[in-house]
Order: structure tokens, then sequence, then C-alpha cells
């Protein structure tokens, strides 16, 4: 069969995949391979591994600016969003050196439009006007990840991970399938790194690769799925570690009514990025709560998980919340501040917890998740300091050093090492 010409596809490539010349050569053959065999290709680069954690302790160096002259955030965005530069011309060159006619686009010159959120900015809109009618052209548009122009002019990183984000915004725009190349051969029943038991999925819904993402699994950046959610855009995690060409394993993230097989309990995330907060000896009467989370709303602090209990003192309570590690000393401040209007006796900080998630949409119609989840947790000796809920999934806040046990447990009490994998197929 001839192939479809001009049929279009994004191709992102992570920093594993990018890490040095012998790896972006091995992308740019994978993205030859794809235009030889017809497609119009918009390929998506991470900077080089490292290199972007490598800036943002630079930044760290160069210390917060004083009193006046603003948070800083927009210069981080100039240093953090330049290691993906680097990476789009190289890999631009070596397409050209394999022949293959490509031109890069940096994101202010798509562009990609974002809000002013320096640092976590949301793209607005993606204009494919001229990227389109390129690559349809057969130039190969090499565009860098993370990167947006700001609604204040400035350019703009999207977050960490942010590079899928890039990568499914260009696939809406350019209404294309998006195939995501990273260092592992698709989405596994739990991140592999802790579990070797875990299982690859052939196929994982958005609701379900939603909560994941959301939940600590790294493999693909929580607004880059609800992207692909909301635009229907069908995305497809391989490895970059294969030969063009050859069958490579894969996951496909697809609606609920296109998975073939449906589990109880599909996969296990968790999150060393976590910090509880907890606040000592309240006054239990109505608007204690109101007062703290004004506070930290005021602060722009996203607390996740909150537990109260009454303490032994009468008529008080202690309330312990979570937020994300980095929000931990914002959020110690923000309470502090406000300790008189809320009339906590003391505040503690631990950093050393972490969250560990069950999901599954098998959970909507079935009961005795939470038991399992319980009674493992339990039988391990590990300790839950905090719970939440979804309709699809069951959080727990742990010790950090008890996560990884907490991880395999839950993986063997669902059967998640039994999980069949079947290969992914090129469409879905
Ligand atoms: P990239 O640089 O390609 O964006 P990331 O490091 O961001 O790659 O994401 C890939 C990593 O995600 C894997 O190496 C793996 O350790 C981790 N990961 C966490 N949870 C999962 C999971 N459920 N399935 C696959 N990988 C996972
Ligand atoms: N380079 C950025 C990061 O390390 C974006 C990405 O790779 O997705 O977070
Ligand atoms: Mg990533």
């Amino acid at each position: 069969m001839m192939p479809r010409p001009h049929s279009r596809l994004v191709m992102k490539f992570g920093g594993t995949s990018v890490a040095d010349m012998t790896r972006i050569r091995r992308a740019a053959e994978l993205v030859a391979a794809e235009v030889k065999a017809g497609k119009a290709v918009a390929v998506v680069v991470s900077a080089m591994a490292g290199v972007t954690n490598q800036y943002v302790t630079w930044t760290d160096v160069a210390g917060p600016p004083a009193p006046g002259l603003g948070d800083g955030e927009d210069e981080y965005d100039v240093v953090v969003s330049s290691g993906e530069q680097v990476t789009a011309g190289l890999m631009t060159m070596v397409l050209r050196n394999l022949g293959v006619a490509s031109r890069s686009w940096l994101g202010w010159q798509v562009p990609i439009h974002t809000d002013t959120g320096h640092g976590h900015a949301r793209i607005t809109g993606v204009e494919a006007d001229t990227l389109g009618p390129a690559i349809d052209q057969g130039v190969v548009a090499v565009v860098p990840g993370f990167q947006g122009l700001g609604a204040d002019g400035r350019i703009t990183t999207l977050g960490r991970g942010g590079s899928d984000t890039t990568a499914v915004a260009l696939a809406a725009a350019l209404h294309a399938p998006c195939d995501i190349y990273t260092d592992v051969d698709g989405v596994y029943t739990t991140d592999p790194r802790v579990e070797p038991k875990a299982r690859r999925l052939a196929q994982v819904c958005y609701p379900e690769m939603l909560e994941m993402a959301a939940m600590g699994a790294k493999v693909l950046a929580a607004r880059a799925v609800e992207l692909a959610y909301a635009h229907q855009v069908p995305v497809r995690v391989l490895s970059s570690f294969s030969e063009p060409g050859q069958p490579r394993g894969g996951t496909w993230i697809l609606n609920e009514d296109q998975i073939m097989e449906h589990r109880l309990v599909s996969a296990v995330a968790h999150s060393l990025d976590e910090a509880k907060v907890t606040l000592r000896h309240l006054p239990d009467h109505p608007g204690t709560a109101a007062r703290i989370f004004d506070a930290l709303g005021a602060a722009d602090i996203n607390v996740d998980m909150i537990v109260q209990a009454r303490s032994e003192a009468q008529a008080r309570a202690d309330l312990a919340f979570s937020v994300g590690r980095r929000d931990a000393r914002k959020a110690m401040n923000a309470v502090k501040a406000a300790q008189e209007a809320i009339g906590f006796s003391e505040v503690l900080l631990d950093e050393g917890v972490a969250k560990v998630s069950v999901i599954g949409v098998g959970m909507r119609s079935h009961a005795g998740v939470a038991q399992t989840l319980f009674a493992t947790l339990a039988a391990q000796k590990i300790n839950v300091q905090a719970i939440s809920t979804s309709e699809i999934k069951i959080s727990v806040l742990v010790d950090e050093a008890q996560a990884e046990s907490a991880v395999k447990a839950l993986h063997a009490a669902y059967g998640l090492a039994e999980v069949s994998t079947q290969n992914c197929a090129a469409t879905p």
C-alpha cells in the first residue's frame, strides 16, 4: 500500500533521547524513517538530559531579587528555556546532514502563546498557519519544547516536563497524532525503575493517564494529557532506543470506549515531591479552616490533601495539609503571617513524606479497592498520614522512606505483575 501523502505526525524526544550527539542522530534517524514513509513531520525536542537541572541550579545560585525588583521568574524562564533551543538547532542540523529538509521554529516564532505565569505558564493558543503548510511541503519543523511566548511579550516556560505539553498542543493545532519518544517503551503499571516487575500497558485511557501523571508518573506531563483529552489527540508513548522501522512496544493513550481490556486497578504511582504542614491547637469552631485556606490561596499555594483531628487539648484541633515540596516554605510563611487571625499554637513542617496512589477506572463500579489498599499497607506496617480520593484513584501520604515498599506491595496486591501486554499496533 502506498503511504498516504502528507499525513501529519508530531514526534517528541525527551531529554535522555537527545542526551548527546549520538542520541540526537538516532532520534533524527527515527524522524527520517517517518519522512520516508510519507509523513509530514513536526519534531519537538527537550533539552539534553541534565541540562535544565543545571540551569535551575544556576538560577538558585544567582539568588532572589532584592525587594521591589519582581520575583525573578521572568529571567528564570530566559535561562531555563535555552536548553531546548540548543537541541532544536542541533536536531535540525543532523536532519539536514541526513538529507532531510528541515528548519527550527522557536517558541516565539511558531508562536506558542501562553499566559504570563512565568515558570509554569499555560498555553493559550498555538498558531499553526506557517508550520502546517511548511511540513505539508516536506520541510520537517523542529520546535523546542517547554518554551512559550507570554502575553507580556516575554519568553515563558511551561513547568518541568513541559516539552510533552508543547508536543500535544502542537499536535492539536496540526490535527495530527503525537508520538512521545522517551527512555521507556511505554506506560507501565508503575515506575519500572522502582518495581522491575512492572508491566507495560498496551493501552491506557485518558482519565487514568491524567491521574497517573498528576500523581507523579513522570512519563507524561499531566497538562499534556489534559490537552490530549480535551482535543482528542491520539498519543503514543514509545522508546527512542529502538531501530527505525522495528516494532517497539509502546502504549496508546485513548478514550475509555476504545480500550479493550478493563482492569479494577491499572497502575500505582508515587510522588516524592510532597511536604506536610501541621498546625497545632487550632480553635475548633467554624471559620478556622476558611482563614487558613484564605491565607494559602492568597499566596497562590495549591493544597492537596487535608486531615483534621481533635487534639488532646479541649476544644482544640490539629490540621495537617500537604503541598508540593517547592511550595513548602512559602506555605509556612503564609500561615505564620496569619497566625494571630488563625489562632494556632505551633506549626510543623515535614518534608520527608511521599504520596502513593492507586488508579483505575474500574474503581467506579467495584467496591473493595480501598480495603485492599489499607490492609496491604497495614501488613507492611506503613502508617497512612493523610488520604484523598477521586472517582478513579485513592492517594495516601506516607513516610518517604516507605514509599517504594508501599508501591511494590500495592503493585503485588492488585495483581499488576500479571497484566498481559499485547503489542501496540501502529493505529489504535
Ligand atoms: P523524558 O525525558 O523522555 O521526558 P521522563 O524522565 O520525563 O522522560 O519520563 C520517563 C520516566 O518516567 C521513565 O524513565 C520512568 O522512570 C518514569 N516513570 C514513572 N512512572 C512511570 C510509568 N508508570 N510508566 C513508565 N515510566 C514511568
Ligand atoms: N527540559 C524541561 C525539563 O527538564 C522540559 C522537558 O524536558 O520536558 O523539565
Ligand atoms: Mg518528561
